[in-house]
């Protein structure tokens, strides 16, 4: 029987793979989660190559929406992409530590590893219905890059991507704004990261613009960008522990998409200790699970940018799962945190939550501090993100035998301003990345509300 996906809302009708990944959000407001959670195939091998690996593991989410053979193909050719052999290489950083480099991708952060696949998902499907979409986005600065990588001249699609103006590195938004492809369209908006998350979620909401500029999502809401992540937590573990012994994964997080695939992995069976939440000083989920409270403050500007978030879209998707899918009680909590900016997590959901996650923050100044050790202990040059979730891994950490694989979500030149602040070193952009200085810019600056953005999204007929 293939899965049929469910909204934590309740009151969206239940879809099929395919249908998910076209919609993005639930026409209630709500994201998408499996109705069940398939058991990992326990005769993968530790030493099969990442794309198999992947392909096995995402297979039972998907099988009823894709024919095997297409879904295999397009696997493969996403991870073909990548710049290392590994896919998801592992650095043994002494003391029982690794670090899983996830910045292989063309655009140089983790986000790569599910837009690659979710461009080429979107593609398949849109060719079989022979269908149109507009893509619409909010980024803190990696999504944004990364959709446009893998969706630039895809002649079913056209993408409209929403960044907060100035709050992205020169990096992030050139990455963007360099793409030279008709379907591509880049919006500067005057706001956070957070308010950009909001007009996508407002424009959604609006029934009549949805579905004529027919819209879709790829950011984190979209199930399968949360699928494609639980790969390597499983890769990771399989390599750092081929008896099957547990390990523990620190992730540095803000919009809770990436841990979440860790906590997905866990419940398909992979033996997990930890799962540490690594918060810059947006530290919203650090304080739900010390307080039990979820209450947004003002978003403040870090080195870690792409984890400037106040508004964690992805805990929807846990607080469902510990509520035992109470979709009423989760409509409830989140209309309270919308309308007032906080409310409170009913104790028993806090408790499942806390048996499975620890959590901990880092703030600029300890960010800068952990990227000048690394450097001087090992000549590493961390990224500020992967900074954050290695030191809070390693504060959390209960048990040195247990192995900690810490997500090093980006490439340090990506982020090198803080790189040169941290250890004097300027890391070098690689050659992927291409000529990415000397390019012009497309974007336009508009002010934080939907009517200036409506302007910009193709009506389809
Ligand atoms: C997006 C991003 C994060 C945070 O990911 P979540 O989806 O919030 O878990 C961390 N580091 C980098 C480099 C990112 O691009």
């Amino acid at each position: 029987m293939p899965i049929s996906y469910r909204s934590t809302r309740g009151a969206a009708p239940e879809l099929g793979f395919a249908d998910v990944v076209l919609a993005g959000l639930a026409t209630d407001g709500g994201l998408y989660v499996p109705s069940e959670i398939p058991e990992l195939d326990a005769s993968l091998a530790s030493t099969a190559p990442y794309s198999e690996m992947a392909a096995s593991i995402m297979w039972p989410f998907v099988e009823g929406s894709i024919d095997r053979d297409d879904f295999d193909s397009m696997v493969v050719e996403t991870y073909e992409g990548f710049s290392h052999l590994d896919v998801a290489p592992l650095l043994d950083i002494g003391h029982k530590q690794w670090l899983c480099d996830l910045s292989h991708g063309p655009t140089l952060a983790f986000k790569d590893f599910a837009l690659q696949l979710l461009g080429r998902l979107l593609d398949h499907e849109l060719t079989r219905r022979n269908g149109r979409v507009t893509v619409i986005g909010a980024t803190s600065g990696d999504t944004g890059s990364a959709a446009i990588h893998a969706l630039a001249r895809r002649d079913r699609i056209d993408v409209v991507i929403l960044h907060p103006e100035g709050r992205v590195s020169d990096v992030q938004r050139r990455q963007m704004t360099t793409v030279d492809a008709p379907n591509i369209t880049n919006l500067a908006v005057q706001g956070t990261f957070d308010d950009c998350q909001d007009l996508v979620k407002e424009a959604f909401n609006d029934v009549g613009l949805r579905a004529s500029a027919r819209l879709a999502a790829v950011n984190s809401i979209n199930w399968a960008r949360v699928m494609a992540q639980t790969v390597y937590y499983v890769s990771a573990a399989r390599r750092v522990a081929p008896d099957g012994a547990a390990v523990s994964f620190s992730v540095p997080t803000g919009n809770f998409g990436n841990v979440l695939a860790g906590w997905y992995a866990k419940h398909m069976g992979l033996s997990v200790d930890q799962l540490v939440i690594a918060s810059n000083r947006n530290d919203v989920l650090t304080r739900v699970m010390e307080t039990g409270e979820l209450r947004a403050d003002r978003v403040v500007q870090s080195l870690s940018p792409s984890m400037d978030i106040q508004v964690s879209s992805n805990f929807e998707r846990l607080l469902f799962e510990v509520s035992g899918s109470d979709a009423k009680a989760v409509t409830e909590l989140l209309t309270r945190f919308r309308a007032t900016g906080a409310a409170t997590v009913p104790a028993p959901w806090m408790d499942r939550i806390r048996d499975e996650f620890d959590a901990g923050r880092l703030d600029d100044e300890g960010t800068l501090a952990e990227i000048a050790r690394a450097h001087a202990e090992s000549g590493l040059l961390l990224d500020p993100h992967t900074a954050v979730g290695l030191r809070v891994g390693r504060n959390r950490r209960r048990d040195p035998d247990v192995p900690l694989i810490v997500m090093a979500t980006a490439h340090p030149a990506k982020f090198a301003a803080a790189v040169e602040k941290a250890t004097g070193v300027v890391p070098e952009l690689p050659e992927r990345a291409g000529d990415l200085l000397n390019l012009p810019e497309r974007y336009a600056v508009v002010p934080n509300s939907l009517d200036a953005i409506r302007a910009y999204l193709p009506l389809q007929s």
